[in-house]
C-alpha cells in the first residue's frame, strides 16, 4: 500500500519514495498493447498549501509496447513526471478531474494517483515514424525493414505459399 498521512505534511516538502509492484501495474496495463516488465520507482514530494495538499515527484518504470508498424513488443523506458493536487473531501458532490483528487481521510492512498498519471502519459496506439536509407524504409524504434513497402512488395502469391510451406512444416516437421 502507498499510503501517506496528510495530516503530518508541512509547508516544506517532504520527500517519499517507494515501488509500485509489478502485480499492480500487471492488472492496470496488461493487453494487446502493453505488457508489463518489472515494479515501477516512485519519488514524490508533497506539502500543505493552504487548505489543499500539493503532490511532485516522477516515476521510473519500463513497460513493453507494442510497435504498431513492426506489430512487435519493444522495451520503452519511462520517466513520468508526476504533478498533482489533493483536497480533502468536503461534499459528496465533489468530482476528480485530471490531476485533482479528493481525500475522503488523513490517511491518502496514492496508488490510483500515481497510476493514472502513468496513463496519462502512455497512449495504446503508438505509430513509430518511418527512415529510409539506401531506399530501404525502416521503423525508426524498431530498426525492422518493412518489405511490404517500395520495390522489395514480395508478390501476394509467394506470400500466400510461404504461409502455407511454413504452416506444412510445423504439422509434418518438413
Ligand atoms: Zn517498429
Amino acid at each position: 500500500m502507498l499510503l501517506i498521512n496528510l495530516s503530518t505534511l508541512k509547508e516544506e516538502f517532504s520527500r517519499f519514495e517507494g515501488q509500485i509492484s509489478e502485480e499492480i501495474l500487471r492488472e492496470r496495463f496488461n493487453s494487446e498493447y502493453f505488457l508489463t516488465n518489472g515494479p515501477g520507482l516512485f519519488f514524490i514530494l508533497a506539502r500543505k498549501n493552504y487548505d489543499y495538499f500539493e503532490i511532485k515527484g516522477g516515476i521510473d518504470f519500463s513497460i513493453k509496447q507494442l510497435c504498431g508498424r513492426c506489430l512487435i513488443y519493444v522495451e520503452k523506458k519511462m520517466k513520468i513526471p508526476v504533478s498533482a493536487i489533493i483536497k480533502k473531501r468536503t461534499s459528496v458532490s465533489d468530482e476528480e478531474d485530471i490531476g485533482l483528487y479528493y481525500a475522503d481521510s488523513d490517511v491518502y492512498n496514492i496508488g490510483e494517483l500515481l497510476i493514472e498519471q502513468i496513463v496519462l502519459n502512455l497512449h495504446p496506439f503508438w505509430l513509430p515514424d518511418v527512415e529510409v536509407i539506401n531506399g530501404i524504409e525502416r521503423c525508426v524504434e524498431c530498426k525492422k525493414e518493412l518489405c511490404f513497402q517500395g520495390q522489395n512488395k514480395p508478390h501476394p502469391e509467394n506470400l500466400v505459399s510461404e504461409t502455407i510451406k511454413t504452416k506444412l512444416k510445423s504439422i509434418f516437421g518438413k
